[in-house]
């Protein structure tokens, strides 16, 4: 098998899947019971927490575990409506999010919130210039992500959040479940930030909102005491423990993957660059973990389900959105809607192997010709 759909999801790592068991089986107590397997629990996930937040630059009270990016987006999004809603009632965000971020803004809409969409550069990246004039005085929240799903496209985050310091009545949230592991943000200028740990060969079933200290936010999940306020349930332990490893391990290995993803990237675009059908839509403000191609005259899920059979994985957009024909995102960065309706992901990561690629090489120029003699007959 050959996995080319690490942005979709990644197999969960042996040290981390370890340590879940561990921690599932010696440390049964629930960290809010007051006797000492409950205190025993407290203490690991205190230390887990600081343990993240030490990585991520953040406090460990501005660590809310959840169950994914899909709850931390949903999260930030209607509870900052919710609780905000007296200051204003306008949003901004980009025709780049992920379903989770356009879901409950589509929702709000219908509540009478107004959503406006910042436009894109030639490059895809948010037009600075566009996002001042949409700002204004009941703009409560700019929600943008740091890496585009589909494309690898880094939108410029940094600068962003310096631009809203000028609006203190604005937060500003940044959905990092593509670049969390793979690059480097400062949550400096920040408010909140999402992101799930099955992206970074953690377990599904956990994710992150951090939610910057000073700012109070309404809930989504109302209950019991967990490990903050702002989300109710018996905290998950050995999600949490296990969420802190795989955290640990990817940060460790950040630049040398970024290196070696780097190299292999640039190989594939090389290659397929050279096939009159292959259009590629990768830019060089794309991370190299993503290269998007649009193969014209065939269908995105025909070239997956050939290169299935060959036991090779790719996408078709992304995995939350894959079912419809158009990808947002490859329009945003191509401006051509003939590409974008052709697009496919392949998607790398510190696992893959150049042998993977070489044999990935050979199947793709097969099924490529292949289907080629099926379109000419
Ligand atoms: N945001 C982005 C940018 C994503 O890529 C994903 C996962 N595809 C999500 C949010 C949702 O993550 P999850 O499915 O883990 O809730």
């Amino acid at each position: 098998m050959i996995y080319l759909d690490y942005s979709a999801t990644t197999p969960v790592r042996k040290e981390v899947l370890d340590s879940f068991v561990a921690v599932a089986q010696e440390k049964i107590g629930n960290p809010n019971s007051l006797h000492r397997l409950g205190v025993e629990a407290k203490q690991l996930e205190l230390q887990a927490t600081k343990q993240i937040a030490d990585i991520l630059g953040c406090k460990p009270n501005e660590i809310i575990y959840t169950s994914g990016a899909t709850e931390s987006n949903n999260m930030v999004v209607k509870g900052v409506a919710l609780q905000y809603q007296n200051r204003g009632k306008h949003i901004i965000t980009t025709q780049l999010e992920h379903s989770s971020v356009y879901g409950p803004m589509d929702y709000l809409q219908k509540k009478g919130f107004t959503i406006d969409y910042v436009k894109t550069d030639t490059f895809g990246r948010v037009d600075l210039e566009h996002l001042k004039q949409l700002l204004r005085e009941d703009t409560i929240l700019v929600s943008i992500a740091s890496v585009n799903s589909e494309t690898g496209l880094r939108q410029p985050v940094e600068e962003i959040g310096k631009l809203l310091q000028q609006y203190p009545k604005c937060f500003f949230h940044v959905d990092m479940t593509q670049s969390i592991g793979k690059i480097f943000i400062s949550l400096e200028k920040i408010d909140f930030v999402s992101f799930s740990a099955h992206k970074f060969y953690g377990m599904k079933g956990i994710g992150c909102l951090i939610k910057k200290e000073h700012i109070s936010l309404e809930p989504l999940i109302h209950g019991g005491k967990s490990t903050t306020p702002f989300r109710a349930g018996t905290p998950a332990l050995p999600l949490i423990v296990s969420t802190a490893k795989a955290l640990r391990l990817i940060t460790e290995e950040l630049d040398e993957n970024f290196k070696k993803v780097t190299k292999y990237c640039t190989m594939l675009e090389d290659k397929l660059k050279q096939y009159p059908n292959v259009v590629i839509n990768h830019n060089h403000f794309c991370i190299p973990h993503i290269l998007n191609i649009s193969v014209m005259h065939t269908k995105p899920e025909t070239m997956l389900h050939a290169l299935e059979e060959k036991d090779i994985y790719i996408s078709t957009q992304s995995a939350c959105s894959s079912g419809t024909t158009i990808s947002r995102a490859v329009l945003e960065l191509s401006k051509k809607e003939d590409v974008a309706s052709h697009s496919i992901r392949i998607s790398l990561s510190g696992f893959t192997k150049e042998e993977e690629l070489q044999e990935f090489l050979i199947q793709f120029d097969t099924c490529y010709h292949q289907l080629d003699l099926e379109r000419n007959s």
